[in-house]
């Protein structure tokens, strides 16, 4: 390992490891192209995908609710989204777009488990094998303000035909 990867590592490792990741995020992870809230979460969730594409036995702490990209979220109250769920209600509320309800949906057609760590190869294989962008009515609720942009429907096919086509392992 080069001087610069080591580092690189370093850094990715400081943030905590495994990475802990809440389930909708591992697809949003898949189209992402430096869309954000804020400067500071475009920053932390580039440093941590361009490191996941390129060290794919990353490990990966799968979580229902708060993850080290709401810890960079102006929508974090409390480990809380409020961006879908007002803060007056219990958790999860019954709105399509709760973060806690997309991460146990996504959970479920996955068939991986809360609250464990699995490595970032894995989890694509998972994703190419059951997921294309057809799956985005069901698994991404209705209020995404990055789904008309579509690369996030474009990532999922690419991901479904590199499983297809035996390119995952
Ligand atoms: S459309 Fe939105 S919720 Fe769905 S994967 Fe993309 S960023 Fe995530």
């Amino acid at each position: 390992m080069k001087v610069n990867d080591d580092n690189q590592k370093n850094d990715i490792e400081s943030i905590e490891y495994p990475l802990r990741i809440r389930a909708h995020n591992l697809l949003c992870l898949q189209g992402y192209k430096g869309l954000g809230y804020t400067q500071d979460f475009v920053a932390h969730m580039t440093k941590i995908h361009s490191y996941l594409n390129e060290n794919t036995a990353t490990l990966v702490k799968v979580v229902i609710g708060e993850d080290t990209f709401c810890r960079h979220c102006p929508h974090n109250y409390k480990g809380r989204c409020t961006e879908a769920d007002p803060v007056d209600q219990p958790v999860p509320t019954e709105a399509p777009d709760n973060a806690v309800l997309m991460d146990r949906r996504l959970l479920t057609w996955l068939g991986l488990d809360d609250d464990t760590v699995y490595e970032w190869r894995q989890i694509l294989y998972k994703i190419g094998n059951s997921v294309d962008s057809s799956a985005m009515d069901v698994l991404c609720g209705t209020a995404c303000p990055w789904r008309d942009q579509g690369h996030c429907a474009e990532a999922l096919d690419v991901l479904n035909k590199a499983f297809i086509d035996g390119e995952l392992s």
